[in-house]
């Protein structure tokens, strides 16, 4: 059975390229009935916080990925990481340094000078020769040969050992370090499929060596590029390397995010909308490619408005509703109900949820609007106020509001019955339903506004 981890540090916040690799372990796991684990790399006391941690736990929740028991604290597993250091250390296969820092500054430098390796003299010395001093121990890695990575994205990578040095398993004050910390707690969680930022393929190296050492199966490794800017550089926050919070608030949803970031780096064909079910299905680690991948926004926002499309009018006033709210909108029972009442066509023109606040603006103005410069001027010409009188008589029965399309019919009939072009009837009529703010068709304007609304902004004007 597959097993595959997410294994953030928490940082504050769940970035960018987090998510994108949590949802790829995800996606891998879930779509062959395994198991997705989540493992909290905390061992770093200074940076961890209980918010921090929350904020990571937050972020899956939003993007709908869930995992599989509780989350594993990388640091509570310190003594196990303590215990594997001693039986390395027992084996053979790692010693006790007792180099100080100064000493290993000196060693190496000299081995950068002389074009070799950094080797403790501690490798080989005799314990009985050592101090009554502190001392770290450290990984007795191979000196010849290489260290072979078969990585299911990069290919077969190989390392010249003659680069590997002895890495620090436990450090002298006991603490055990990163590369050891993460085999052990991978092997002991039973991850199968390490996927995780190609950031950390030179790390893959020294843990082979690791899992070698103690004679465990490797997982398959699987790194994938990580995200650059839309201009080929390293991401950074200019280009949008945001917490998954950050696009929650621009007013994604978390299925436009989800998808655009399955895209990112991931293809199947052309397709480009491709929601949770469909890709637990498709995914495959064949389909990551090997170039880094470009945050692209305006991608972003075209995968997001087909998910804001598809919403239930029910669900887009949930979602939209926080946004116009903090834009100052008071969603009394009247606002909410021309937010109800719109909602079929505000969804098919907002690309974030964040856009509802312009393209809903012409609902929740107050009476009597403020109607000013190019927006008045289909007011003043000749014959408006009457055209503006009588349009409201025509709109005083109740049928005639049961849907957009009765009132854009009862619109053609009002003008084909005064004989006159709609372009005489529909300016000055939007001008006072509007006051010339972005605005649908005038059935769907009417509509939203609601009978009492429309008729006391056309007699405002009349
Ligand atoms: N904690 C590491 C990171 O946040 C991930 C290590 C791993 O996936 O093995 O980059």
């Amino acid at each position: 059975p597959v097993v595959t981890r997410f294994a953030p540090s928490p940082t504050g916040y769940l970035h960018i390229g987090g998510a994108r690799t949590a949802l790829f372990n995800w996606l891998y796991a879930r779509g062959r009935g395994g198991k997705f684990l989540l493992r909290i790399e905390d061992t770093d006391r200074a940076r961890h916080t209980p918010e921090a941690v929350q904020a990571i736990i937050d972020g899956l929740t939003w993007l709908g990925l869930d995992w599989d028991g509780e989350p594993v604290s990388q640091y509570e597993q310190a003594p196990r990481h303590v215990e594997i250091a001693n039986q390395l250390l027992a084996e053979g296969k790692a010693y006790r340094c007792y180099l100080t820092p100064d000493e290993i500054t000196a060693a190496r430098d000299q081995a950068r000078a002389d074009g070799v390796r950094f080797e403790s003299k501690w490798r080989d010395a005799d314990p009985a020769t050592a101090p009554d001093a502190p001392f770290s121990i450290r990984f007795k890695a191979p000196r010849d040969g290489e260290t072979i990575v078969e990585d299911a994205v990069q290919g077969r990578v190989a390392f010249p050992n003659s680069a590997i040095d002895d890495l620090i398993i436990l450090r002298s004050d006991g603490g055990p370090t990163y590369n050891l910390a993460v085999v052990v707690d991978d092997h002991d969680m039973g991850v199968t499929h390490v996927i995780r930022g190609d950031d950390h393929l030179n790390n893959a190296a020294r843990q082979t060596q690791i899992y070698q050492a103690l004679g465990w199966p490797l997982p398959v490794f699987a790194h994938i590029p990580l995200i650059h800017g839309s201009d080929g550089s390293k991401l950074s926050k200019r280009h949008g390397a945001l917490g998954v919070e950050a696009y929650r608030d621009q007013g994604y949803l978390p299925e436009g995010l989800f998808n655009y970031l399955l895209r990112l780096g991931w293809a199947h064909g052309d397709e480009e909308i491709i929601p949770y079910e469909k890709a637990k299905q498709l995914f495959d680690l064949k389909g990551i490619n090997k170039a880094p991948a470009r945050l692209d926004l305006d991608k972003l926002n075209h995968v997001n408005a087909h998910y804001v499309a598809a919403l239930s009018d029910e669900e887009f006033v949930r979602w939209a509703a926080p946004f116009l709210q903090r834009a100052g909108i008071d969603l009394d029972t009247d606002n909410m109900a021309r937010l109800q009442r719109s909602a079929a066509f505000l969804k098919t023109r907002c690309a974030t949820l964040a856009d509802v606040v312009a393209a809903s603006e012409f609902l929740f103005l107050t009476r009597p609007l403020a109607i000013e410069g190019k927006a008045a001027k289909p007011l003043h010409k000749e014959g408006a106020t009457a055209i503006l009188n009588d349009l409201n008589h025509a709109l005083s029965e109740e049928a005639v509001w049961a849907s957009p399309e009765t009132l854009d019919e009862t619109l053609q009939a009002f003008a084909a019955a005064k004989n006159v072009g709609f372009g005489v009837v529909g300016p000055p009529a939007r001008a006072a339903l509007t006051a010339g703010r972005p605005s649908p068709g005038l059935g769907e304007v009417l509509y939203g506004l609601g009978r009492d609304e429309s008729r006391s902004r056309l007699a405002d004007q009349a």
